[in-house]
């Protein structure tokens, strides 16, 4: 089975598997199992020798009852109907599991963004959006930014958009720059988020861990090693698509950073040992952060963590056959729909702000930020403790229980 089925089967014998403890009956878990609908659509794009190159691009809207679909687009060679039907569904359970009034949804585009030039990037962007006009709407469907998309993204599809159906809409998409109706705060959120998370379950835990190593350094683990490393959190590895770099004294993930811009990988950073994507997960250290794609966490390598904290900070990192794996082991995880869920708050409060015609400071947006990410927290805690579950099968319990009103 390849990578994108087993995160849908994951989320979807999750569902079931809550769903039952919540003694929901099989027609409610199978309603809330299926998407409502999966729109793909051809993506006609003019590259820079004058070739029309057609892509394929898709939208599944997975869940409404609790207000519009809100999730990412994401741009990546790996993207399937299946993949964005399970990633649309773990925004659903996001979304109820931190109480905003919005539904799930995910798109994407199969394309290898790095292979574009960047007017290639900005055509595929505009025919994406041109093409997903007639089912997304600020009170319907309202994309964000994912896996290889970011606020100039937005900013491109939200015009494209607006010229479409000729009105300005500005609510339509989130994560966008903050010159163009963006938040502030947002860029950092879904970082920021996950150390909110992980300081927190230490403190509900009573644990002084201090060791990390972050696999992924795009928009969120590169926020997440920075505000870390802010924090007093010892960096020791951090990787890219190509590879990653330890150094068990500790890194400081800007100088890192600085190295990735200047030559596109972290291993080419001088001062600590070149490893892989695979030794990375497996480093002595005490917490983990998955903060790339799905499924690298598995019951083939899940012998070999050592970490005693997991921060799911990629969606779907790991595989529902692995969570006995570890529990055994005594490594506990913080969900992806909790400890990712920044971004979307925060996203939540640009949509607000958008409609509202208001401009909240960045503090405000922290705190507001830390206000729902403490409450969720506490709510999976606490069910954890009722049902006797791991917080993956706890988040789930909670975001179903918000959605089925039990
Ligand atoms: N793509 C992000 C996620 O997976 C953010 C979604 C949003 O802001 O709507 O949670």
């Amino acid at each position: 089975m390849d990578n994108q089925n087993e995160m849908l089967k994951t989320a979807q014998e999750l569902i079931e598997k809550t769903g039952r403890k919540l003694n929901l009956f099989q027609e409610e878990i199978d309603f809330l199992i299926q998407p409502d609908r999966v729109i793909e659509i051809k993506v006609p794009v003019k590259m820079d020798n004058g070739v029309i190159k057609t892509f394929v691009g898709y939208r599944s809207q997975h869940n409404n009852v609790l207000g519009p679909y809100k999730g990412g687009i994401r741009f990546h060679q790996n993207v399937s109907r299946e993949e964005v039907i399970a990633l649309s569904t773990l925004m659903t359970l996001k979304c109820a599991a931190n109480s905003l009034p919005l539904g799930g949804g995910k798109g994407g585009v199969i394309v290898n963004p790095k292979e574009l030039s960047e007017e290639e990037l900005e055509r595929l962007s505009r025919a994406y959006a041109k093409a997903i006009a007639p089912f997304i709407g600020e009170d319907v469907d309202v994309p964000a930014p994912d896996v290889n998309t970011d606020g100039r993204i937005m900013m491109w599809m939200l015009d494209e958009y607006e010229k479409t159906i000729g009105k300005k809409s500005p609510a339509t998409f989130t994560g966008k720059p903050v010159e163009f109706g963006g938040s502030l705060g947002r860029t950092e959120a879904t970082g920021r988020g996950g150390v909110i998370v992980m300081g927190n379950l230490l403190k509900a835990l009573n644990k002084d861990y201090k060791t990390i190593a972050i696999q992924g350094l795009g928009n969120v683990g590169s926020y997440f090693a920075k505000i870390a490393f802010e924090k007093g959190f010892k960096i020791v590895a951090l990787s890219d698509s190509k590879g990653g770099i330890y150094n068990e004294n500790g890194l400081n993930p800007d100088e890192v950073i600085k190295i990735k811009e200047e030559t596109g990988k972290v291993s080419d950073y001088s001062d600590g040992k070149v490893i892989t994507n695979e030794e990375l997960l497996e480093l002595p250290v005490d917490i983990l952060v998955p903060a790339a794609l799905e499924n690298v966490i598995t019951k083939d390598n899940a012998s070999n963590i050592k970490a005693k904290l997991i921060i799911e900070m990629a969606n779907g990192p790991i595989t529902e056959e692995t969570y006995p794996i570890l529990e055994e082991k005594g490594i506990i995880s913080a969900p992806d729909i909790l400890a990712n869920g920044g971004g979307v708050i925060v996203s939540y409060f640009e949509w607000l702000q958008n409609r509202k015609n208001e401009k909240w400071t960045e503090e405000e947006v922290n705190q507001k930020l830390e206000e729902q990410l403490k409450t969720a927290l506490k709510e999976i805690l606490d069910i954890s403790q009722e049902y006797k579950v791991n917080l993956k099968e706890a988040a789930f319990i909670s975001a179903l229980k918000k959605i089925t009103k039990k």
